[in-house]
């Protein structure tokens, strides 16, 4: 049975489609099968695994509002053991037509479900807000990797996503845990990136991913090659990284 991965931060720019992309890709490099799924109606993890939305009939926003079996909506990638659930700018609508629905925070789950079997890991890029996308997401998940950015503030804003967490955990999945926190970005030029490696670790302890990701012009060029950085550049330290990151992911189970 697959395990499922939400990448989540209601803060937009902090590296979750760049982990999603990244964390997936590496996950099926090291030989597992992935399924990777775009919840964000910006569909950029979509595009940056090199899928053009103009080739895609079906998208999430199928299985999550007209009850679309995901079997129809997966696509496969240009990369080995990488598939995607494709996101279109037709998800912007769902937040709200899913308001009204039967089973609303749920049905991401149930879809899920039905394919687990065919996936060691499922890998699911959140948007940036704590809505119904995101709370369908948290349903459907074992766990919750959550990346912060190595800024000032980097915590603000943090206590809102805990919470929602602890809500989802209370009323609609009791098996959800907090895989981890994933600091991105860190520029080791400055001390301020030090100071809020301290300041995380000492709020999060070892919830914290001994993998740290730094700021790395090729992990930003990647997406608009529509490629993971293993296949743009695997000898980059951005490729490095984040193939760290998914052998951490392995071994924490
Ligand atoms: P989010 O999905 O949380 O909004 P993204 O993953 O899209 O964040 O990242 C925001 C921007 O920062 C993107 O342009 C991305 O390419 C860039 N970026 C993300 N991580 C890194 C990194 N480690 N080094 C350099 N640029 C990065
Ligand atoms: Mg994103």
């Amino acid at each position: 049975m697959g395990k499922i991965i939400a990448i989540a931060n209601q803060k937009g720019g902090v590296g979750k489609t760049t982990t999603s992309v990244n964390l997936g890709a590496c996950l099926a490099y090291i030989g597992k099968r992935v399924l990777l799924v775009d919840v964000d109606p910006q569909g950029n993890a979509t595009s940056g695994i090199g899928i053009e939305k103009a080739d895609v009939a079906h998208c999430i926003y199928d299985i999550l509002v007209d009850d679309v079996d995901a079997k129809g909506v997966i696509k496969s990638t240009a990369v080995e053991n990488l598939d995607i659930i494709p996101a279109t700018i037709q998800l912007a609508g769902a937040e709200i037509e899913l308001v009204p629905t039967i089973s609303r925070e749920v049905r991401l789950k149930r879809a899920l479900e039905a394919v687990k079997d065919q996936y060691d890991y499922m890998v699911i890029d959140c948007p940036p807000s704590l809505g119904l996308l995101t709370i369908n997401a948290l349903t459907a998940s074992d766990a919750v990797l959550i990346p912060v950015q190595c800024e000032y503030y980097a915590l603000e804003g943090l206590s809102q996503l805990l919470n929602t967490v602890r809500l989802v955990q209370k009323h609609l999945n009791t098996d959800l845990t907090i895989e981890g926190v994933l600091l991105t970005m860190l520029d080791a030029r400055t001390n301020l990136g030090i100071q809020v490696i301290d300041e995380v670790k000492k709020y999060f302890q070892d919830k914290v991913y001994k993998t740290i990701i730094p700021r790395n012009i090729r992990l930003s060029e990647a997406p608009s090659h529509g490629q993971p950085i293993i296949i743009y550049d695997p000898r980059s330290r951005g490729a490095e990284v984040y193939l760290d990151l998914a052998k951490e992911v392995v071994v924490n189970g």
